[in-house]
């Protein structure tokens, strides 16, 4: 018997997809160990998620006091909850937000950890974890040996299985703690409008586009579509458009449901950080490049001349 517990990640207001993927992941879990889906909200207000997580089978909601965030700080919330629940598998966001506070929360509960895991399966009590290695050109399966075994779950790699439960919302007074640093202020960078870690879909460019003017004509199927708009380094280095847009090894690692990739050649190091989306189409005038070779749907054609008559289709279909 063991309990679940869930880090739900909640920015600017707006609780976010990954927190009800964690949540099916962590009922299949749950189910498997004979204990019960926990759902953490850290954050004034966020008990009015409750019933967003209690439909995909969280059993119960605790609410951490917090007026911002700090790595620190929620890490210090995390590992209090799972030492007084007595969580046995801690699920948490591989986001930007969780990369940061997860490595702490492990260290202090001394618990093993796998990091930006996309499957689940189980053996007898303890989670079998798949994890992309070299590069996404291979998957390793995990199992942690520690009693208490952490995760930290790719956005847009589990299902959500509607699954209603009790949902209870429980009060925690853990709070920041002993915290050994002040963040002074922070600040964005431009990004696409629909943030690409979290997108259903992405529509990538690269040197293809020869040229920063004709982006315009991406981010146009991208806002008839409503897709993120991504980048390949090469596209970055040329300067034709910001690095928050870069997909890859150096760049933000995506999982989406379609990703359109334009102009991009399919490099091992573009391919690290899309090559995990469910369906990938590929725009390419040279038959012979490697996108072809993981592509779900390729297109061999003049990107200038497929790009728009997709947008203008789109148009017509969606409106
Ligand atoms: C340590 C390291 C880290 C790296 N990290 C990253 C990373 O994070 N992300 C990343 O993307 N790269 C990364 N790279 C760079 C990577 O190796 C490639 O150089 C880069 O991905 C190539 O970008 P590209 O596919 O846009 O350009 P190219 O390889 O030049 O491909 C351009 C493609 O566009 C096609 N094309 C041209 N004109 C048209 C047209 N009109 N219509 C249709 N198709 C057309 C061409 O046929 C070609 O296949 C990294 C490299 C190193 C060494």
């Amino acid at each position: 018997m063991g309990n679940v517990l869930v880090v739900a990640e909640i920015k600017d207001g707006v609780l976010k997809k990954i927190t009800k993927e964690m949540t099916s992941a962590a009922k299949k879990i749950a189910e498997a160990l004979g204990g019960q889906v926990e759902v953490l909200m850290i954050g004034d207000g966020s008990e009015k998620f409750a019933p967003d997580v209690a439909s995909v089978g969280a059993d119960k909601v605790i609410v951490a006091k917090a007026s911002e965030f700090h790595p620190e700080g929620y890490a210090n919330i995390i590992a209090a909850v799972a030492k007084e629940k007595g969580s046995k598998v801690i699920l948490m966001p591989h986001t930007g937000q969780g990369k940061d506070y997860s490595p702490r929360v492990a260290v202090k509960l001394y618990a093993g950890i796998v990091a930006d895991i996309v499957g689940i399966s189980m053996d007898g009590g303890k989670v079998i974890a798949k994890k992309p290695i070299y590069s996404g050109k291979a998957y390793a399966n995990i199992k942690v040996n520690t009693d208490v075994q952490v995760f930290t779950v790719r956005p847009n790699s589990q299902e959500i299985v509607e699954k209603g439960a009790a949902g209870t919302v429980e009060n925690t007074s853990h709070g920041f703690g002993d915290v050994k640093t002040k963040i002074l202020s922070t600040s964005m960078t431009g990004g696409s409008k629909i943030q690409l870690t979290e997108a259903s879909i992405i529509v990538s460019g690269g040197r293809g586009m020869r040229g920063p003017e004709n982006f315009p004509i991406l981010q146009e199927l991208c806002d008839v579509i409503g897709a993120a708009l991504g980048a390949s380094r090469a596209a970055v280095d040329a300067g034709w458009i910001s690095h928050s847009h870069q997909v890859g090894q150096t760049g933000k690692t995506v999982s989406p449901n379609c990703y359109i990739a334009c102009g991009i050649s399919g490099s091992i190091q573009h391919m690290a950080g899309m090559g995990s989306s469910k369906y990938i189409v590929a725009i390419n005038k040279d038959p012979e490049a490697p996108i072809f070779k993981v592509a779900t749907f390729g297109v061999v054609a003049d990107l200038f001349e497929v790009v728009p008559a997709l947008t203008k289709e789109f148009k017509k279909v969606l409106g």
